[in-house]
């Protein structure tokens, strides 16, 4: 657009009419930008009312703007909602600056919208707040691409457990909180026995079936602390936190049990039992990282293997 199309900014002097002029469309220049830009852009008093809303905000609470003016945010979102709000407007009033971060905008249908909200006070002359003008850009389907592409980086496509480069990164950090504390762990390595047999035998398509057989068993065996990971082609690791060997003992037996007695049913009737052998391996601080972790896990795994399978060893 040339810049002379707008008299407020026009190189010529203005006269008093210019002025008027200048002001009307520097008025109509802003009303466009707010009523047809996307992001939500609305302006509260410092007691929360609202003094104006765009066309976007009036649009996703599904109101003309003109009737927002005078609620609060507790009028307009559910409760958690307008608490929710309250914390980035109350960093920009207290702060007297502009504050920016996330924020979830529940939707009268329940639906969750995550925006990226910049906030900023407004002061008069004599440096009093007069209002907080918000500025709030969709960032849904960004959010969700992102999720989505850390779920693809963090896990394996087939089982949904962790892939082995996350299960490792996890392992390193949960080894340190726990060696700092000095608390107990215990590191799991489990193998499939004789997997290759299932995959010749019964097919590839089979073996995955076992694979995600074997990974629904130890999530469904797992607390919410405890983490698991794919960290091969058939073999799995399990870091259980606060947890003693003894205890650790138990759980992986009772895990090889459930394994045991849960065989894969095929479509003509035939059933394929599946195994496995575990390994554990608990850390002896202060020495201990999670490279000799694991090798003395995997030494007890093939102690377990070489015993005859179907067993777990301690290292
Ligand atoms: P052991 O009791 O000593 O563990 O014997 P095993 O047959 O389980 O061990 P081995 O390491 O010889 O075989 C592992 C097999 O796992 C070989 C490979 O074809 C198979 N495998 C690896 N990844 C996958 C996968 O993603 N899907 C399927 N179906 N098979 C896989
Ligand atoms: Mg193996
Ligand atoms: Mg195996």
């Amino acid at each position: 657009m040339n810049s002379n199309s707008f008299p407020h900014i026009s190189a010529k002097s203005p006269s008093f009419l210019d002025d008027e002029h200048a002001l009307r469309t520097h008025q109509a220049l802003l009303v466009t930008v707010l009523d047809n830009i996307r992001a939500c852009v609305y302006m509260k008093a410092p007691d929360g009312r609202y003094l104006y809303a765009n066309r976007a905000f009036g649009e996703l609470l599904q109101r003309p703007p003109a009737q927002l003016i005078g609620l609060h945010d507790e009028d307009l979102f559910p409760p958690d909602a307008g608490s929710h709000f309250r914390l980035l407007d109350a960093q920009a009033t207290v702060g007297g600056c502009k504050v920016e971060g996330m924020e979830v905008f529940r939707l009268p249908d329940g639906r969750d919208r995550f925006y990226w909200s910049v906030k900023m006070p407004l002061f008069t002359d004599k440096g009093e707040m007069y209002a907080l003008l918000g500025m709030s850009t969709d960032m849904t389907e960004r959010k969700h691409l992102e999720d989505e592409l850390l779920r693809l980086a963090t896990t394996d496509d087939l089982t949904r457990l962790s892939n082995r480069r996350h299960f490792l990164e996890r392992a390193e950090s949960t080894l340190s909180r726990s060696r700092r504390y000095n608390e107990p762990l215990a590191l799991l390595m489990c193998d499939i026995d004789f997997f290759k047999n299932i995959n010749d035998t019964f097919g590839h398509a089979v073996g995955d079936q076992a694979l995600c057989k074997v990974a629904d068993i130890i999530r469904g065996s797992l607390r919410d602390t405890d983490l698991a990971g794919r960290i091969g082609g058939e073999e799995f690791a399990i870091l259980l936190v606060q947890t003693e060997l003894d205890s650790a003992h138990e759980v992986a037996d009772r895990l090889r049990q459930s394994i045991e007695a849960s065989p894969i049913d095929l479509d003509d009737g035939q059933h394929i039992l599946l195994t496995i052998s575990i390994g554990i391996a608990t850390p002896s601080y202060p020495m201990e990282t999670l490279a000799t972790l694991l090798q003395h896990a995997d030494q007890a795994l093939y102690a377990a293997k070489r015993q005859g399978r179907n067993r777990v060893c301690m290292a």
